[in-house]
């Protein structure tokens, strides 16, 4: 089962400075000002740990840093950012379990809710979209007005684009299980989408008759 931790990370100050640079060096696209004002900004980034880097001290363990572009760093760099000292502030999230079966009452998820569709999904969830999860739409994959239910099942991030796609252009998806996409285009195709990637799954095209055989 697959856990895992998101940590907000609020850096200021000289300290930030530095945090900052890690982030660059993590290849983020930000635009970064190099102020050493105190006040001049503020960073926030998620951190996604595994329980097991966590607790084995293991200190490659990797760290997966989820708004600047998914880059991986290692647990070690984490715990550092978290040791930067009183002028750094560490917000660390509870525990969601990712497999978890949760529940909203009416058409909006809970925040809770969301958070776990968006650490699941990471990204919109239509094949080969890259879109952060977080600026998704969460959409109903049976929908609501057909007695689609609001609840961990039933939900995935879909872009503006690909949610449109879904809702007029004949594209239709079932999630086999949690983060795990089967999708069916217009004409048959169809893709599996799940957190390592997407795979085709349409047949490969059959030779014509007149085609002779390799030798
Ligand atoms: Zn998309």
């Amino acid at each position: 089962m697959r856990r895992s931790l998101a940590v907000g990370m609020l850096a200021r100050g000289q300290q930030a400075i530095e945090f900052e640079a890690a982030v660059v060096s993590a290849g983020s696209t930000t635009q970064l000002s190099g102020s050493t004002s105190p006040k001049a900004r503020a960073v926030v980034l998620y951190v996604h740990l595994s329980e097991a880097a966590l607790t084995s001290g293991d200190r490659l363990a990797p760290a997966w840093l989820e708004n600047a572009g998914g880059h991986l760093v290692t647990a070690g760099q984490v715990a550092g950012w978290c040791r930067a000292g009183s002028t750094t502030k560490v917000t660390v999230r509870p525990v969601l379990d990712l497999a978890a079966t949760l529940h909203s009452t009416g058409y909006q998820p809970s925040p809770t809710l969301t958070e776990q569709v968006e650490l699941r999904d990471r990204t919109c969830v239509f094949p080969w979209c890259n879109r952060p999860a977080r600026s998704c739409d969460k959409d109903h994959i049976v929908p609501w007005e057909s007695g689609g239910p609001t609840s961990s099942d039933n939900l995935a991030a879909l872009c503006r684009r690909h949610h449109r796609l879904k809702t007029h252009g004949g594209w239709t998806y079932t999630m086999l299980t949690p983060g795990e996409y089967l999708w069916r285009s217009p004409h048959g195709y169809a893709w599996l989408r799940d957190r390592s990637g997407t795979t085709d799954l349409s047949p490969p095209a059959v030779p014509s008759p007149a085609d002779p055989p390799d030798q």
